[in-house]
């Protein structure tokens, strides 16, 4: 039976990752690149039982972990990202092809990004995990981050490595071990991934990968007894499909939702920049769970931003994802487009205005939806109210601020906002009443990673970020020791 693919000039293991070792299972399915439908090769999908065994293999490595401590678990962890750095090109090239995301930006950012989300938590847990000892009439507390076990991570395909080492970093970092699920449209570059994990000497059964549908993999996994943690990135239905399953167990959880995020231009802003930063929220074709997918435009200026958006949309090349020249790659899967086409469908159908696009790009076929943006959608039209996930935006105007707050804060999430403006007094005066887990003044995407990251309303529960990640990834302990009682 196959179990490798050659990519990238590299050979990666379609099998699962369970206590260092490759794990073949007869129940292969298929994987194909978003980019033009070929085939990249079957993977092997874990059951209740490879489950199940990677957790035992997660268990059994956890004690030695827990106890090697924070430093030479940096250590392991800095040879990882040392690796990961060694293999940007292939790591790129690999999600690329899985994912149909841009080369590009896999290169420069993303995959530097990855080995950075490894080293920094390395160093956060040895450096800055700490909270100084205070008195409680005359007794001391003193607080500690103690491993709490076995984490199960589940993460989606929209930026596959990425998003997972947000967690494995941290994970590890504080001395839990850990079973990912990869999304099953993505497995490649977690499967590489472990491999990585070998050669850095990171022990077998610290680092485990099941592959698989949510319902096939995901579940089994989620509902397991031994795990102390559940982080999932992903959708709102999935979310509350995984708390039913971890309640009975009680475990604890942290989501990474969705957003309907607002992209706020008020009056006072600078327009070129509005224009810019619009122009960003069709990045990854909108696969981006942080899009600001709702322009909000005051009317004044309303007409003069939407023809510099214009002009920056127009000269946005759509393409293949592995010609660096490209800004705007393929949709992630069949499914998903079909998906965004239906929104687009029916909003049309509704009569509601297309500004551009709304359709397939007809001339690169496949996955290749073009950049679209619908103008004055009415009040509660699902195309502003739901998540679409693909390069799908509105734009409606507002009058005063409180017009602006009500429409802003108007949907069931809160994941993000993005607000221009050029009058500092007028920004804070906004932003102090939106509700958003992160809100960018004019900028977009900057993400410190000790910042507190994550979702209000139905956009998640939980904060990731510093020393917000170990928070959930540890036991947080408050030793309180009393001046009495001490016999020496
Ligand atoms: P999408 O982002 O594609 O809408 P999901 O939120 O369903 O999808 O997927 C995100 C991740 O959750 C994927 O790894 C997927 O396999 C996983 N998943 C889906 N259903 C379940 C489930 N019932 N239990 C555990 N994981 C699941």
């Amino acid at each position: 039976m196959e179990h490798t693919i050659e990519l990238a000039g590299a050979t990666i293991d379609t099998r699962n990752f369970i206590n260092g070792e490759r794990v073949a299972t007869g129940d292969l399915f298929a994987n194909h690149s978003p980019i033009d439908g070929s085939f990249l090769g079957d993977i092997h999908q874990a059951g209740e039982n490879e489950v199940n065994a990677a957790v035992e293999a997660a268990r059994a490595a956890f004690p030695a972990w827990a106890a090697l401590g924070p430093v030479k678990r940096g250590e392991l962890l800095h040879k990882l990202a040392d690796l990961v750095e060694a293999n940007i090109e292939t790591l790129a090239m690999i999600e690329t092809m899985d994912n149909g995301s841009l080369l590009r930006s896999h290169i420069r950012g993303v995959m530097p990004r990855v080995a950075m989300n490894i080293r920094f938590f390395a160093d956060w847990a040895i450096n800055k995990l700490h909270h100084p000892a205070f008195e409680t009439r005359g007794h001391s507390n003193n607080i500690s981050w103690d491993p709490s076990g076995v984490v199960a991570l589940i993460t989606p395909w929209n930026a596959p490595l990425m998003l997972a080492t947000w967690k494995i970093g941290p994970a590890l970092a504080a001395g839990d071990t850990v079973v990912l699920k990869p999304a099953e449209w993505t497995p490649l570059s977690a499967s590489f991934f472990a491999d990585l994990t070998v050669q850095a000497g990171i022990p077998a059964g610290v680092f485990n990968v099941v592959n698989g549908l949510g319902k096939v993999t995901g579940m089994p996994l989620v509902s397991h007894p031994g795990i102390s943690r559940i982080s999932f990135t992903g959708s709102v239905p999935t979310a509350k499909v995984i708390a039913r399953a971890a309640a009975d167990n009680l475990t604890p959880l942290s989501f990474e939702l969705g957003g309907k995020s607002p992209m706020i231009v008020l009056g006072d802003a600078d327009l070129d920049l509005a224009a810019t930063l619009a122009v960003e929220q069709y990045d990854n074709a909108g696969q981006v769970c942080l899009s600001g997918t709702r322009v909000l435009v005051h009317h004044t200026v309303a007409d003069a931003f939407a023809e510099k958006f214009r002009e920056k949309v127009a000269a946005l090349k759509q393409g293949d994802p592995r010609d660096l020249e490209t800004d705007i790659g393929p949709q992630i899967h069949p499914v998903h487009f079909q998906r965004i086409s239906g929104f687009v469908d029916r909003a049309k159908a509704e009569g509601i205005e297309v500004v551009w696009g709304g359709e397939p790009n007809a001339e690169l076929g496949g996955l290749f939806f073009k950049p679209t943006l619908f103008k004055n959608p009415p009040v509660g039209s699902e195309i502003v109210t739901s998540e679409i996930f693909g390069p799908v935006l509105t734009m409606q105007t507002f009058d005063t601020d409180e017009e602006l707050i009500a429409m802003a804060n108007g949907t069931e999430f809160g994941l993000a906002a993005c607000l221009v403006s050029g009058n500092r007094e007028h920004a804070d005066a906004v932003t102090s009443q939106l509700v958003a887990g992160t809100i960018w003044v004019n900028c977009f995407f900057v993400r410190d990673l000790s910042a507190p990251f994550g979702g209000s309303r139905k956009s998640g529960i939980g904060r990731e970020g510093g020393t917000w990640s170990f928070d959930f990834y540890a036991d947080v302990k408050n030793t309180v020791v009393s001046p009495n009682g001490w016999k020496e």
